[in-house]
């Protein structure tokens, strides 16, 4: 009954991975468990109920595994938010920092309506600095934010601080 604890129970840590002194959290065992990955993408399909999204952005790779179910059960539309150069069609881009060089990420320039309201859905909120572009992407894109949800923040590296200023008033929600 209680989703917390059915959800951290299925998330193992790794050492050094996938550089020595980093502990990563593997989701894999929570998306093989039925339950639990039942469990997961309904509680985050009631989040777009709530924050009335009306589609559903995955943030590659983890997320597209989340948000797809999430979009399906939540009567939505999915929308790939990729690393730079996967998609096939007209892009927005957006550019930020890593621990060491730079990451790109691109959302297709005519996959939201104007002011059409996003549900942004990762596994793991970390610096922060993947959700912060993504949510810049979204803006230039023409969406609004409905909300940002994640599986699992990792509060001690303080993501919610640095999207702050970025989230404006829009939720920032971890399961
Ligand atoms: P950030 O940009 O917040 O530093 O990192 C978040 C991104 O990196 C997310 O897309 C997430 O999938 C990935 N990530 C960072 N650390 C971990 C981790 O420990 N476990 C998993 N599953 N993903 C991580």
């Amino acid at each position: 009954p209680d989703l917390r604890e059915m959800l951290l129970g299925r998330i193992k840590d790794v050492p050094d991975h996938p550089k020595p002194g980093v502990m990563f959290k593997d989701i894999t065992p929570l998306l093989a468990d039925a339950e639990a990955f039942s469990a997961l993408t309904g509680a985050l399909a009631e989040l777009c109920v709530r924050y009335r999204a009306d589609k559903v952005v995955g943030l590659e790779a983890r997320g597209f595994i989340l948000a797809a179910p999430v979009a399906v059960r939540a009567g939505l539309g999915f929308v790939p938010v990729r690393k730079a150069g996967k998609l096939p069609g007209a892009t927005l881009g957006q550019s930020y920092d890593l621990e060491y060089g730079t990451a790109e990420i691109e959302i297709h320039a005519d996959a939201l309506a104007p002011g059409d309201r996003v549900m942004v859905i990762d596994d793991v909120l970390a610096t922060g600095g993947t959700a912060e572009a993504s949510l810049q992407l979204i803006r230039r894109a023409g969406g609004e934010i409905a909300g940002l949800a994640v599986l699992l923040e990792l509060g001690f590296l303080d993501g919610r601080g640095k999207l702050a200023a970025e989230l404006r008033d829009a939720p920032l929600e971890a399961l």
